[in-house]
């Protein structure tokens, strides 16, 4: 997955956990170091937040 900030390469950082019908799932970035956090429905990504820049 790519960071939403620098869209460098992020890899799960250990910490799960459930919001609102969501499983997700904190991710850190090997660019910024920041991280941010990866919600999964049905096993499939649906957003990230913060969100990606366009
Ligand atoms: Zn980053």
């Amino acid at each position: 997955m790519n960071c939403p900030r620098c869209g460098k390469v992020a890899h799960p950082s250990g910490k799960k956990w459930k919001f609102s019908g969501f499983d997700v799932e904190q991710q850190k970035c090997t660019g910024c170091s920041k991280t941010f956090s990866a919600y999964y429905k049905d096993g499939k990504l649906r957003h990230t937040v913060p969100k990606a820049k366009k």
